[in-house]
């Protein structure tokens, strides 16, 4: 499931204070609660995502494995919220309370800034290498900061002057009717500054477009959908703006072998019938190598044995799953003469035992009898 940046769903900049974020979330929580939005499912889906992004940053700990490895870092941390409108009305009347604050503490209204934008990138890993964790060179087509004007924007030398329509403010106000609106300035765009030569390199835009390699080291454990974040590695801002953040989006291959849900694998392994009904010792894969696996007698079709710690290690740490073999009794094929009589003669036997040696197919064919007697 993909999920939105915590700072995008606060609208909060990646340096934002404590107050910044508690006033984003009481803002969003008074808009969207459940209270004041009976039966709106995209209010309650708005109002659970920004507890979960306050949830997370307003914790220093949490915000500080969220900024380094996105929503991989405090997966299985935020969440919670269970059934249905759980977790509404938790911390309503702390929100209330300040919401004569927010009227008249003035507040938003703050200029957008040109920030860079946000890059996503998809970063395909085998499942030994996600359980492991590895480092990777990704190659990025981006825009980068554009060294010939150190980002401005201006010709060399030069550097952008005050815009004249708005005085630099990047606002003009505008009369209409009795009323005074302020706009954002038309001739510089809101920036405030105005570029007379343009750097002929970037052509003004202050940043260029290339290719930028990067390492990007991933934590043991990852899996599908798990985002690592790497702050201010997205698109270089417009004339010096701050840059945007790049998204390293985990997507594990399909495995030949071992097939992962949460920290445990799975695999399948055939036996063959004479194993199953004896006893053996058979080998199985794991992600180490080949280990041994004592298949007591009289084993059957689909017996899961569980070995500890042989799975995936969690992100965050802590033990690993386990490894859960699944055992596949293979009927015999291609026989030849010989063995057919040795299976004929072997079923003569077993049946001389009465009901003793197939416990499963007497009592199911007991069941069926009863069935029909019902009719
Ligand atoms: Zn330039
Ligand atoms: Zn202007």
């Amino acid at each position: 499931m993909s999920q939105r940046d915590y700072y995008e769903v606060l609208g909060v900049s990646k340096g934002a204070s404590q107050q910044e974020i508690k006033k984003a979330y009481r803002r969003l929580a008074m808009k969207h609660h459940p209270d004041r939005n009976p039966d709106d499912k995209e209010a309650e889906q708005l109002f659970k995502e920004a507890k979960e992004a306050y949830e997370v940053l307003s914790d220093e700990e949490k915000r500080a494995a969220y900024d380094q490895f996105g929503h991989a870092g405090v997966s299985g941390q935020a969440g919670g919220f269970g059934g249905a409108g759980a977790g509404a009305g938790a911390g309503f009347s702390d929100i209330f309370g300040d919401i004569f604050g927010d009227i008249f503490g003035g507040g938003g209204g703050r200029r957008r800034s040109a920030r860079g934008a946000d890059l996503r990138y998809t970063l395909e890993l085998d499942l030994e290498q996600a359980v492991r964790g590895t480092t990777e060179q990704i190659r990025v087509p981006t825009w980068e900061h554009c060294d010939t004007c150190d980002g401005s924007g201006a010709k060399k030398g030069e550097s952008p002057v005050a815009c004249t329509t708005c005085n630099g403010m990047g606002q003009v106000r505008m009369q209409q009717g009795f009323f005074t609106v302020q706009q954002t300035c038309p001739a510089c765009r809101g920036a405030g500054k105005v570029i007379k030569n343009p750097c002929g390199t970037c052509h003004g835009d202050g940043r260029v477009q290339s290719t930028r390699t990067l390492s990007v080291e991933i934590p043991p454990g990852v899996d599908t959908g798990d985002r690592i974040r790497l702050a201010g590695q997205g698109e270089a801002g417009a004339q010096g703006a701050p840059s945007g953040d790049l998204y390293v989006q985990v997507l594990v291959r399909e495995h030949e072998i071992f097939t992962r849900e949460g920290n445990n694998l799975y695999c399948q392994v055939p036996i063959s019938f004479v194993d199953a009904a004896l006893g053996g010792e058979i080998e199985v894969p794991t992600l180490e190598g080949k280990v041994k696996l004592k298949v007591p007698a009289e084993t059957q079709n689909g017996k899961l044995f569980r070995m500890r710690g042989k799975g995936v290690p969690p992100v965050r740490g802590g033990a690993p799953g386990d490894l859960l073999c699944r055992v596949e009794v293979e009927t015999p094929v291609h026989l030849n003469s010989e063995q057919k009589d040795l299976l004929r003669q072997l079923q003569a036997s077993l049946e001389k035992g009465g009901n003793r040696h197939n416990p499963k197919r007497t009592s199911w064919f007991e069941g069926v009898k009863r069935f029909f007697e019902g009719f």
